[in-house]
């Protein structure tokens, strides 16, 4: 399941971003920023990360989740668009010189310490 290994990287990016100043810490909450054509399951994504948390101070923190939409340009017309879907053809001008400008990331955007 891909949604594990996506799991264990931001498990250790929201691990190592917890300040080294706070005792016990306990994550309320992670943010995360997820595009479109990253192809992640939510629930999937959620449950894995639940299993790898147990006993950490990630333990029942929520995940928070923004899709983030495709947004494509076209290099031959410099048009850019939002889209559904993935794009190999442009719009307005018929090109196939599309690149990719979001849609594909997963990033952690901040994590929620409990008080
Ligand atoms: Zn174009």
């Amino acid at each position: 399941m891909h949604e594990m290994g996506i799991a264990r990287q931001l498990f250790q990016i929201a691990i190592d971003s917890i300040p080294d100043d706070v005792e016990n810490p306990k994550v309320e909450q992670v943010n995360l920023k997820i595009g479109r054509l990253a192809a992640v399951v939510e629930h999937s994504l959620t449950f894995c990360f639940e299993v790898i948390a147990k006993e950490t101070p990630l333990d029942g923190a929520r995940l928070h989740i923004d899709f983030i939409p495709v947004t494509v340009h076209c290099r031959a017309c410099d048009n850019t668009w939002e889209s559904e879907n993935p794009v190999f053809t442009c719009r307005y001008c018929d090109e196939n010189d599309i690149e990719l400008l979001t849609g594909r990331e997963i990033q952690i955007t901040s994590i929620v310490l409990a008080d």
